[in-house]
């Protein structure tokens, strides 16, 4: 049972089914990465704000897998955004994850109150064509951000990160990204604890259906419905947990079910007021 990968709109493939760090404390992260790593992950998701981009380094350098088999995303935080910023900043996650190339580099978040975000993206043109990020994408653009972007410069984002689980799926963006070759990564995929999922009768019912977790049910939500995932644990077994996930499929109804959650509404920071 491998990870399935997909293919982006540039040609470069990344495995579906990832690890995420964000709230991962700098001083655990290389344990926590390293044991990802031995449970099966290949593709990990950082970012330079959350502080841990050494350890996430650490983890792969002491690792005997190889490079070409990871895929790791890291991304330019807001006050970074500009063009020799970008670069500087750019230049500095490459050094802490000690590798001579990242296979997606991401805009974090539009923060249009700055209006830096398509000369940021002119960065990230002129990174990914030094060969020093495979792909580069953007991170909680609205409909707005992503027709600006693709109005105003060349390169079409490989993926969108934006903020989605069955109880907050972002419909409008979704459509409007994939309708422009952008692949939808999913943050949150779990909905981070905010939003009750693992309670919901839909999910208990297909877990209990398939002798799966709650948990492993809306892993393979996104994954039927081709979001690209990297929940987080600290948690080796949940690690472990949350990577089983290939030896059982939803059946349509089920999907259709967990789909039907949609209604709580936005819970987590808007993307307009994030700077
Ligand atoms: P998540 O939905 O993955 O939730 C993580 C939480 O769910 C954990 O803290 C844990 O308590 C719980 N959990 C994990 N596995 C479980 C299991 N099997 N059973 C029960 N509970 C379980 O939320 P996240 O970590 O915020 O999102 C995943 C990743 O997305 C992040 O680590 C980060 O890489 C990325 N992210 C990006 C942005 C962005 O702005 N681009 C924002 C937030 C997160």
């Amino acid at each position: 049972h491998s990870v399935p990968t997909l293919t982006l709109n540039d040609g470069h493939t990344i495995p579906q089914l990832g690890f995420g760090v964000f709230k991962v404390e700098p001083t655990e992260t290389t344990r926590i990465v390293s044991d990802a790593l031995e449970v099966g992950y290949r593709h990990i998701d950082t970012a330079a704000i959350y502080g841990n981009e050494e350890g996430v380094g650490a983890a792969l350098a002491s690792s005997a897998i190889d490079r070409s088999d990871l895929f790791v995303t890291t991304k330019l935080w807001n006050d970074r955004q500009g063009t020799q910023s970008a670069f500087d900043a750019f230049d500095e996650s490459i050094d802490k994850l000690g590798l001579d190339y990242v296979d997606l580099y991401l805009i974090h978040w539009p923060a249009p109150a700055n209006d830096k975000y398509i000369e940021s993206w002119k960065a990230l043109e002129q990174i990914r064509d030094s060969g020093r990020a495979r792909s580069i994408g953007v991170s909680n653009f609205l409909v707005p951000h992503l027709s600006r972007l693709l109005a105003e410069t060349d390169v079409v984002p490989a993926v969108n990160q934006i903020e989605l689980h069955p109880a907050h799926q972002q419909p409008e963006v979704s459509a409007y990204a994939r309708r422009h070759g952008i692949a939808i990564e999913a943050w949150g995929p779990l909905g981070q604890g905010k939003y009750p999922l693992f309670d919901e009768t839909v999910v208990a019912v297909a877990a209990e259906a398939h002798g799966k977790t709650p948990a492993q049910v809306v892993i393979r939500w996104h994954l039927q419905t081709d979001n690209i995932v990297f929940p987080k644990s600290s948690n080796r077994a949940r690690m472990a947990e949350n990577f089983d996930v290939f030896d059982f499929e939803l059946t349509p109804v089920e999907v259709r079910a967990l789909s039907g959650l949609e209604r709580v509404g936005r819970v987590s920071a808007h993307p307009d007021e994030v700077n």
